[in-house]
């Protein structure tokens, strides 16, 4: 069924829409009588199956950017689509189910219930999908297993490491089969060997699972780590490591421009 506010898209050779595309997306801030352009004009586009990593120093725009991709704000002007979907022509609500329906979120702090088991902690955003308790098990389960942590089901975050605690967090955020997961600095708080294990379970569910996995951070060597690394700097992307893809419904190579054509 096609949501209510759904664009079509130029779905592309793939036949299928990006994962979030942004196009020319200004963010400003409005405190008293301030304007402040946390964004000038960000065109990003990230496809299932992108592991990719957005760095820049503090005050760049990081968190704007992500809050944007995570369908948890709206743009000033320009145009921010999740699957498909201009998140402008969006009620609240439905940004809710958007993100319910397609994002996974994993925080540098976790942000798991304490007195609460692995996999309970991991089947809770299953509840507001209406599924019933077994199946919210069976699915959680599978997740901690997909992570490693089969056999951590019924520890409580306090009982579990930091790095298995970020695992729990990752599995929660995979339970809902998003096709994109968002991760503000998930490696923060871990030691260098338990960040590495977490970028390479984030880098298996790349590309095991054709889920595009996006990163912020401000660590060179974490984001060294993804496959594409996208440099924010002043409100605007100033590098971005994979090769511009050119529309083709923009440019025709070739193809000389109307206005010169004599009639
Ligand atoms: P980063 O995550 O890279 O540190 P942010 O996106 O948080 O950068 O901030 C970008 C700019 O926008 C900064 O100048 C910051 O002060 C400003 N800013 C961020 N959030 C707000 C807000 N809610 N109100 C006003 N200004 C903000």
């Amino acid at each position: 069924m096609t949501p209510p506010g759904a664009v079509p898209t130029a779905a592309g050779a793939a036949g299928r829409e990006p994962a979030v595309d942004l196009d020319d997306v200004v963010r400003e801030y409005r405190t008293g009588g301030e304007v402040v352009r946390a964004l000038r004009g960000v065109s990003l586009r990230i496809d299932a199956g992108e592991y990719v990593a957005i760095v820049g120093p503090s005050g760049s725009g990081k968190s704007t950017l992500m809050h944007l991709i995570g369908a948890l704000d709206r743009p000033t002007s320009g145009t921010v689509r999740i699957a498909g979907q201009d998140v402008a022509r969006m009620s609240d609500g439905a940004l809710a189910e958007l993100r319910n329906a397609h994002i996974g979120f994993v925080f540098q702090q976790f942000h798991l219930l304490n007195r609460t088991s692995a996999v309970d902690n991991v089947a809770l955003p299953l509840i507001y999908r209406g599924r019933n308790a077994a199946g919210r098990r069976a699915a959680a389960v599978s997740a901690l297993e997909a992570v490693g942590l089969g056999h951590r089901l019924r520890h409580r975050p306090s009982q579990l490491s930091g790095g298995e605690q970020q695992r729990v967090a990752i599995a929660r955020a995979l339970v809902g089969e998003p096709r994109l997961l968002l991760a503000d600095e998930p490696t923060g708080n871990l030691d260098s060997r338990n960040g590495a294990e977490v970028m390479a379970l984030l880098e298996r569910l790349v590309v095991e699972r054709g889920v595009a996995v996006v990163i912020v951070t401000h660590d060179n060597e974490v984001a060294d780590r993804a496959h594409r690394q996208v440099r924010v700097r002043d409100g605007l992307v100033a590098e971005d490591s994979a090769a511009p893809t050119v529309p083709t419904d923009v440019v025709t190579p070739g193809v000389p421009a109307p206005a010169d054509t004599p009639a």
